[in-house]
């Protein structure tokens, strides 16, 4: 490998919105995401929505019955 070009390859975690984290390795540092395998629902058996960016409650505005 030719040296000074490549970034640093380490140990980094991956930290879940869930409060999960994994030790991997990357070339980042403190990795976040929002859903991983310990609780995402098709691991988890449980069916709930995941909805983090609100999708849900703006077409329920949207699309909300009028009297
Ligand atoms: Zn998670």
């Amino acid at each position: 490998m030719k040296s000074g070009i490549h970034p640093k390859y380490q140990k980094t975690t991956i930290s879940c919105a869930c409060g999960n984290s994994i030790e991997t390795g990357s070339t980042r540092q403190n990795l976040k995401v929002e859903i991983c395998s310990s609780c995402h629902p098709f691991y988890t058996g449980v069916k709930k929505v995941v909805d983090s960016a609100g999708r849900i409650e703006l077409f329920q505005r949207k699309y909300k019955r009028e009297k």
